[in-house]
């Protein structure tokens, strides 16, 4: 139910807004796929984007949950149908955000996390900068994160080389972003990542539900 101002009666301290697109990006072993993880655990104002990859599920993903997991043919297809919102050649495959509904429901309030790299995160800021909120977490040290990749036990040796060697061209965009957040502690860094989130929403441009709400105020 809604009062005549706009504001729900369940949460009358939250007036209306718009949804944001929350991206978290950093090298591969950084964290932020576990900390992305606890963020939509604990705020369901915030869902995740699912890219599509024609990458191969690894242990435990499930596709549609994770990622949708398509064949190359069906990537190119999207590519062809001007389906994604961004896309980029991610360490030997491709990944991409597809359009969806996104734009609709950003409208509406929800906000989204998008898990993508430094391209991905370019095209969507020139897309729609003003929904765009952009966070890079790094590792606290190199040798964390080599430890970290070897520890996940999923990837082969020659295959962990590799992303060491993309982890360094991927923080070298750390300056791109809104936030830097160093994950030395999961929880610490969690923590500081939701307050990003929260701020950014209360934003003066994004609480659209401002107008009607001050204006009875100060009639
Ligand atoms: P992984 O294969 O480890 O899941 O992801 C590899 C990299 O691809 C990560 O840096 C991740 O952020 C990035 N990635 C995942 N989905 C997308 C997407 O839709 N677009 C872009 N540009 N990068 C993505």
């Amino acid at each position: 139910m809604t009062k005549a101002n706009g504001i729900p009666d369940s949460q009358s301290d939250t007036l209306h807004r718009r949804g944001l697109m929350f991206i978290l990006s950093s090298p591969s072993g950084a964290g932020k796929t576990t900390i992305a993880r606890k963020l939509l655990t604990a705020d369901n104002e915030i869902k995740l984007s699912v890219s599509a990859t024609t990458r191969a599920p690894r242990e435990g993903e499930v596709d549609g949950v994770h990622y949708h997991f398509v064949p190359d043919a069906e990537f190119d297809r999207m590519v062809d149908d001007d389906d994604f919102y961004e896309w980029a050649h991610v360490f030997g495959n491709r990944y991409g955000t597809p359009k969806g509904h996104i734009r609709n429901a950003l409208k509406e309030g929800q906000d989204f996390l998008f898990d993508i790299d430094w391209q991905g995160t370019q095209q969507l800021y020139q897309k729609d900068q003003q929904d765009t909120v952009s966070v890079f977490i790094l590792p606290p040290s190199i040798a964390a994160l080599r430890e970290r990749l070897e520890g996940r036990g999923t990837d082969a040796p020659d295959i962990i080389d590799a992303r060491m060697e993309r982890a360094k061209a991927e923080i070298s965009h750390w300056a791109e972003y809104d936030y830097v957040v160093i994950n030395d502690d999961l929880d610490d860094c969690f923590h500081k990542v939701s307050e990003i989130l929260h701020a950014e929403r209360m934003r003066r441009t994004r609480q659209t539900g401002l107008i009607p709400f001050v204006r009875e105020l100060t009639e």
